[in-house]
């Protein structure tokens, strides 16, 4: 482990797990980083950024990749790059599609899942698609080891939720087979009229077993439809045109009702986004 200061700076970048987590636990007031990409780029108070920083990058637990039958791990620290070019061919193509839209190839080299996950002020590229594929996370500090589902980590406006001294250490992404998955992402990164939408869906013959999509508006507010997810789950495909137009007035009358304050645009690329993805469906027959 070593310590080095530069300025008003101190960067603590420990080589083991339990040097980092002793480390935190005795300064709480620490920020973690691990590719530091995005919290450079949003440096300043929004996200914890003091005058003690602790480098994750060093600590080879947390840069890990291995996988079971059933599921993928991935250490928070393993660089965007290694993952895409480690998991090509098993990871879920929705993520593969997110991790492959995140800055450009220097930027992914430095960047990781886990820094992506814990923004604090932003919600980025993977998570509306994690947040369909059932993923759980390792969370540790001094003494304790939990496991969290992702969607109790953060939960509408709330989290990352850790506890001091408490770190992501491990990602688990279940292998589920989906036949159809779709990402999509406009607009610019940290902008008002950032979006991403993302789509899974699993079919028995031509009935949909499973279907899961998400919305993602401004980096921040992050929309699952259940409902119209439900009303999908069993019908047969094609999905009849004038049905695919109901679930559409549906989906309007339900961001109406639950987020009054979104704007005319949004509703509208959010129904368009629903439009496109059942062509996709239909087509994929
Ligand atoms: C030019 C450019 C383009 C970009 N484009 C995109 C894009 O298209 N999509 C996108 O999503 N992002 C984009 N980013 C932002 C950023 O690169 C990514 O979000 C990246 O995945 C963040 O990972 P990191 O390791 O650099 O995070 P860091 O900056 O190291 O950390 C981010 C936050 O997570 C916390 N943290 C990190 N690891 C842990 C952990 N293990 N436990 C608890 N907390 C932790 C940190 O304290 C910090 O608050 C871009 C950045 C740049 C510079």
């Amino acid at each position: 482990m070593s310590v080095r200061k530069q300025r008003n700076t101190k960067v603590f970048s420990p080589t083991t797990l339990q040097d980092l987590l002793s480390y935190y636990r005795d300064h709480p007031g620490a920020v973690p980083f691990a590719g530091g990409t995005y919290l450079f780029l949003s440096k300043g108070p929004r996200e914890g950024f003091g005058g003690e920083l602790i480098d994750l990058g060093h600590v080879s637990e947390l840069s890990q990749i291995s996988r079971t039958e059933r599921y993928m791990e991935i250490g928070p620290a393993v660089s965007i790059s290694k993952i895409i070019n480690t998991g090509r061919h098993v990871m879920p193509r929705s993520l593969y599609a997110a991790l492959r839209n995140i800055g450009n190839a220097a930027v992914r080299n430095h960047a990781t899942l886990g820094g992506n996950i814990c923004a604090r002020s932003h919600r980025l590229s993977t998570y509306p698609v994690l947040l369909l594929l059932d993923v759980r996370l390792e969370l540790r500090r001094v003494g304790n080891t939990r496991w969290v589902n992702l969607n109790r980590f953060i939960s509408g406006d709330e989290g990352p939720l850790l506890e001091p001294g408490e770190l992501v250490t491990r990602i688990r992404i279940p292998f589920m087979d989906w036949d159809v998955e779709q990402f999509r992402q406009q607009e610019r990164l940290f902008t008002p009229e950032h979006f991403i939408f993302c789509g899974v869906v699993r079919k028995q013959k031509d009935v949909i077993s499973d279907l899961r999509t998400s919305f993602c508006i401004g980096n921040r507010l992050t929309i699952r439809t259940r409902n119209i997810e439900a009303e999908l789950i069993g019908r047969k495909l094609p999905i009849p045109p004038e049905d695919g137009l109901e679930m559409g007035r549906m989906l309007h009358q339900q961001i109406e009702r639950n987020h009054p304050e979104m704007d005319k645009f949004n509703v509208h690329r959010i129904r368009r986004s629903l439009n496109w993805f059942l062509q996709i469906l239909n087509d994929s027959e």
